[in-house]
């Protein structure tokens, strides 16, 4: 791998910013006025190509889907059929579909599953236990997503959008600048095709996919709409979802406080995870640009709400990063933060910094981390240090994608890779 000194993706600077929201639907108004505002979202230089995936069995309702068989001449029980076909066995080639009339396939595939995503890259790691795919989507945009085999579940982290707009310094995705929205279908496809590779045994005995997490690439809350159908689907027992308990997905924002405060409304008993990084506002706005929209008190006043509306524990997400955001004085602050609200409420999930090439932050020292750990415990605040799933293989979700654009812009990134799992 060659080394690079300035930025692989951007020759040393980050993209230009833009305001703009990142689709034409409303979302959850991240950026109005965004180029007068505090926070800008940061767009990549390909935003302009964005167009919309096509339309697929996941992207409509019961009635479109209706109507869509209309069209092709067929009644509406074969729309229930193809729903159980996809929910329940993770099918989509309609051309095996012996129960389905053959004169009608080829239609059925067209108007139903085109196909989304396509499998160009498949990295494993830790022993065959991670599993990281790169994905080539119809405009030949690249995502990933991440499998990962514990010992009492599987665990699937998706993106939401192809790049992301929130400009983090730390995170690879974040220097990609923001492409486009994911589509519902798009979103989808990720879980379908890491549910059937479960069942199929990909790691050994046929298993079950029982989790997933929005921590791939993409703020999850700037694509509100569609992750949010995209959940519904994940949550329903077959044949209107995939059955995943809602208790078993975990939604990650940087803090998009409009967004937290839809999805208390949504009712849905998914877990928040929100991206803290630092315990006051000075430090945060140099980590997390979001912050000058929405400071922190903003975000865990929201946080702290969606735990009392859901019961749900809050997850806070803090990378370790050396000398800035590590040290004790830092863990007390983010202590006495958490516990202005009561006991309970949160678990602190701090993970090691897994630096991307270029940045100035590097992973924090394991004294440190421990040290951190500590202060935390002792403050009566949940905590567990994450794993580093993937690290020797670009990490989790965003970095391979980085790496892949890196490689047409100069030949390699050097991106260093990090995880969005708990440990178990
Ligand atoms: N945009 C959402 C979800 C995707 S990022 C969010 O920011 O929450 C998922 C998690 O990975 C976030 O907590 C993010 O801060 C973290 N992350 C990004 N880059 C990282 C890196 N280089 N090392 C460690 N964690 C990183
Ligand atoms: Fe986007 Fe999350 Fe990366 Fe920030 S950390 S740039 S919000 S993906």
């Amino acid at each position: 791998m060659t080394e690079s000194t300035t930025h692989p993706f951007t020759n040393g600077s980050v993209p230009a910013a833009r305001g703009a929201n990142a689709d034409d639907e409303p979302e959850t108004g991240i950026t109005p006025g965004g180029t007068q505002g505090a926070f800008r979202d940061v767009l990549s230089k390909d935003h302009a190509r964005r167009a919309k995936a096509p339309t697929h069995f996941a992207d409509m309702d019961r009635e479109e889907r209706i109507e869509a068989a209309k069209a092709i001449g067929l009644p509406k029980f074969r729309v229930d059929q193809l729903a159980r076909h996809y929910y329940a066995h993770f099918e989509t080639d309609v051309e095996s579909f012996t129960d389905f009339p053959q004169a009608s396939r080829e239609a059925a595939r067209h108007a139903f599953f085109p196909r989304l995503i396509d499998e160009e890259l498949v990295q494993t790691a830790d022993n065959g236990t991670t599993r990281k795919t790169l994905w080539k989507l119809f405009d030949g945009s690249r995502i990933e997503s991440v499998l990962m085999k514990y010992p009492s579940r599987i665990t699937l982290c998706i993106s939401s959008q192809v790049g992301c707009g929130m400009g983090c310094p730390f995170c690879a995705t974040g220097h990609l600048g923001l492409t486009r929205n994911l589509s519902c279908g798009e979103i989808l496809e990720q879980v379908r095709c890491a549910a059937n590779a479960s069942a199929g045994g990909v790691f050994g005995e046929p298993d079950r996919l029982s989790n997933v997490v929005f921590m791939g690439m993409g703020e999850p809350m700037g694509n509100y709409r569609s992750v949010v159908r995209a959940i519904r689907q994940i949550c329903g027992e077959p044949p209107t979802g995939f059955g995943i308990s809602a208790r078993n997905i975990t939604v990650s924002t940087v803090g998009v406080v409009p967004g937290i405060r839809k999805l208390i409304d949504e009712k849905i008993p998914v877990r928040l995870a929100v991206s803290l990084h630092a315990p006051n506002d000075e430090l945060r706005s140099t980590l997390v640009p979001m912050n000058k929209r929405f400071n922190i008190e903003q975000v865990l006043d929201a946080a702290h709400d969606y735990y009392l509306s859901s019961h749900r524990r809050v997850s806070i997400e803090y990378a370790l990063m050396r000398g800035i955001n590590d040290q004790p004085e830092h863990a007390r602050q983010l202590a006495r933060r958490l516990n202005h609200y009561g006991d309970d409420w949160v678990h602190v999930n701090p993970i090691p910094l897994n630096p991307i090439e270029g940045s100035p932050w590097t992973a924090s020292k394991p004294e440190d981390e421990a040290a951190f750990l500590d202060i935390l415990h002792h403050a009566g605040i949940t905590a567990t240090l994450r794993d580093t799933r993937g690290s020797d293989i670009d990490g989790a979700c965003g970095q391979l994608a980085a790496r892949h654009v890196a490689d047409q812009v100069m030949g390699d990134s050097g991106a260093k890779g990090r995880s969005g799992a708990p440990r178990e």
